[in-house]
């Protein structure tokens, strides 16, 4: 065993590798990160020492000179982007270029409304995620707000649609098992609840030359409105409908609505005063 290890040493030795921890030791700038990035394995050693077992990886000493340079990079890259002036990430670019195109946000919501007209098509899309689901209903809630405080509603109504059934998973909505007896945990009925009837508030509103019909849940709807005319039996369709907007565009258009909505809550003097 001694003899082993001696070997061992000698063996290292010539061979002029070292140890991660020895490599940390240089005080070069080297991280795990780093080495794991340029530097190629020379062997590894598996151990095992007061119980505590794991691989010790060995790096040759001219790899970690050869890669010194490209380590030295990496940094300087890393300490200038550490260093660049906060405010020009794509956000806030967006931000910047709307600032320059509207002086207001009511000349803004022309554009924002047909965004939103498809963001909320893409909403229903099988393809959305939950997150940008909610992000979009979220931004939606807050149009819907702005524009009816605005003075852009023409007509408000209530509208109650029953949900689908929820079909029940022990048996697909059959209502009998695959042994031909009837589902136990429906008792036979193929659904576990009942239907819900959904309440929804329904404004539409008019901006620029375009009519705009938006649902929002009842629950939803925090601010005091008017209904102006009886409720609506039509049927919603949950079906999906083709969306003209490209992918590379709800970006852009997540982010006026954005600038829409902290533009009227945080309005400038030109602001201000158009409204007065
Ligand atoms: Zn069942």
């Amino acid at each position: 065993m001694a003899l082993s290890g001696m070997l061992w040493r000698i063996i290292r030795k010539n061979m002029k590798t070292l140890t991660t921890k020895e490599v940390l030791a240089r005080n070069e700038g080297w991280t795990e990160h780093f080495i794991r990035k340029f530097l190629p394995v020379h062997h590894s050693k598996r151990y095992c020492y007061r119980r505590r077992r794991g691989i010790r990886y060995h790096y040759a000493v001219a790899d970690i000179e050869r890669c010194l340079p490209l380590l030295k990079q990496d940094l300087e890259r890393k300490a200038r982007l550490a260093a660049r002036p906060k405010g020009t990430s794509a956000e806030e670019k967006r931000q910047a270029t709307f600032a320059k195109k509207f002086s207001t946000w009511r000349e803004a919501l022309p554009e924002g409304c047909a965004l939103l007209f498809d963001l909320n098509r893409y909403a229903k899309h099988h393809s959305c995620t939950r997150g940008h689901k909610d992000e979009i209903y979220a931004l939606k809630t807050d149009l819907i707000k702005l524009l009816y405080q605005g003075g852009y509603s023409v007509e408000c109504y209530l509208h109650t649609t029953k949900g689908l059934p929820r079909i029940c998973f022990g048996c697909d909505g059959l209502g009998y098992r695959y042994n031909g007896h009837e589902c136990q945990r429906c008792e036979g009925t193929g659904t576990y609840a009942e239907a819900r009837t959904l309440e929804f508030v329904v404004f539409q509103f008019l901006v620029g030359d375009q009519h705009y019909f938006w649902h929002s849940p009842r629950s939803h709807v925090t601010f005091p409105y008017r209904v102006t005319r009886e409720e609506s039996t039509n049927e919603l369709t949950a079906e999906e409908k083709p969306i003209t907007l490209k992918p590379a565009e709800f970006a852009g258009g997540k982010s006026l609505l954005r600038w829409i909505v902290a533009k009227k809550n945080s309005p400038s003097l030109l602001d201000r005063l158009l409204s007065a």
